[in-house]
């Protein structure tokens, strides 16, 4: 596999790059100064048509990094899908979705999402009317569109694994493979991640054509702009460890994790009564609760969303304050995505690891794999 020093391309501006003027004027109208580092690295790469690796830091303008590429290799005159991303949540197809729609404002290319929890009628009707030549989705849709026979994936030329890592770990890979062994062999294949952990390693070069890996390099896959504490919260309320906290933040916009469904309800029940607005996201709500939910955060219509990892990978909700690990993440990796959900694209943020008695060691061992700090701190006020 290549790596940066054979492919280092020092872009400084946008209008370097070799894309059609309509796009060029899209890429501006975002209001983006210059490419991000990972988008530097990746554009001149995927634009020629190589296959990309893409490792860098969350909240870094990976999307953009494989959107502006894709949107570029859309053909109008041919006929059939002709790009696939594949995403590990809903919510997170919606964002890519939207994103590449306003990246491609001036050439329309409207993407079809193709996800679960909302009825596939019109999501058959989508295939079938229109000269339809993007899918973003979620793996089990896809494949229940396959396995109907209502998609076809055979004139697919650029795939994307967007979160590639967690699309390659034992949940999704089967799913995965059978999707792929759908497209061609001869496509352009792009994985993007902030963490791309070894032991997927084998599975990366089976799917793809000598990869370029681009890696941006930094200390941490977090950002260094996140502010990360934890508390230890002994034998005290975790509950009200976080209701301090709330409190004292100014503005706050918080993301609380925990592990478990039921845990999550539980947590939302409890501040409700307590008077804190809060929603609720997990892979058991209707898919019209999570859209609203979210929505309603996003917009800042609630200030504390309380999900499971539901909401770990991805999602780029402006200006959130904290990420508050409620129950411990169950690995490094995952620490790595929940909290990289606040101080995105150059802002700032704090997460905070409530830790109990019993979690101490387990939380040792994900921070010794951890390149940034994690500082002990007590709570503000006295809790
Ligand atoms: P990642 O996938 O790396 O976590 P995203 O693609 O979700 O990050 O982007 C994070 C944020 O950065 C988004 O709000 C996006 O609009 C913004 N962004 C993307 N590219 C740039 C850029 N070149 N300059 C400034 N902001 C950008
Ligand atoms: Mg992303």
């Amino acid at each position: 596999m290549k790596t940066n020093a054979d492919t280092y391309n020092p872009l400084t501006t946008f209008a370097d790059l070799p894309v059609s003027e309509r796009l060029g004027r899209a890429v501006a109208e975002q209001g983006w100064d210059a490419p991000t580092p990972i988008q530097a690295l990746a554009l001149p790469e995927l634009l020629r048509g190589e296959d990309v690796v893409g490792l860098a830091q969350t909240g870094s303008g990976k999307t953009a990094a494989f959107s502006i590429p894709l949107i570029e290799a859309l053909d109008p005159k041919t006929k059939g899908i002709q790009a696939l991303v594949l995403v590990p949540t809903r919510e997170l197809a919606a964002q890519v979705a939207a994103e590449i729609t306003s990246l491609s404002r001036h050439a329309p290319v409207r993407p079809i999402v193709l996800c679960g929890g909302v009825s596939i009628g019109p999501q058959i009707k989508a295939l079938r009317n229109r000269s339809a030549g993007l899918v973003v989705g979620t793996p089990g849709r896809i494949l229940d569109h396959l396995q109907r026979g209502t998609l076809q994936l055979g004139t697919v030329r650029y795939l994307v694994l967007d979160e590639a890592d967690r699309m390659l770990d034992m949940g999704f890979a089967p799913d995965v493979g059978r999707i792929l062994s759908h497209t061609p062999d001869e496509r352009q294949t792009a994985l993007f991640s902030a963490t791309m952990p070894g032991t997927i390693q084998g599975m990366v070069e089976r799917h793809m054509r000598s990869p370029h890996r681009l890696t941006v390099e930094a200390e941490a896959p977090t950002v260094d702009t996140v502010e990360q504490l934890y508390y230890r919260v002994d034998g005290r309320d975790k509950t009200r460890a976080l209701r301090t906290l709330i409190d004292a933040a100014e503005e706050p916009r918080v993301v609380v994790f925990r592990r478990t469904k039921h845990g999550a309800t539980k947590l939302h029940r409890q501040l409700e009564r307590d008077g804190y607005r809060s929603g609720l996201l997990h892979g058991g709500k209707t898919q019209s609760q999570r859209d609203k939910t979210l929505a309603a955060f996003a917009g800042g219509r609630t200030r504390i969303l309380v999900a499971t990892n539901v909401a770990a990978r991805g999602l780029d909700i402006p200006d959130v304050s904290h990420v508050v690990n409620y129950d411990l993440p169950e690995d490094a990796d995952t620490y790595v995505h929940r909290i990289g959900r606040t101080a995105r694209a150059g802002r700032e943020g704090v997460a905070v690891t409530l830790l109990g008695d019993s979690e101490r060691k387990e939380f040792d061992k994900i921070r010794r794999s951890l390149p940034a700090k994690v500082h002990e701190s007590s709570l503000p006020l006295s809790a």
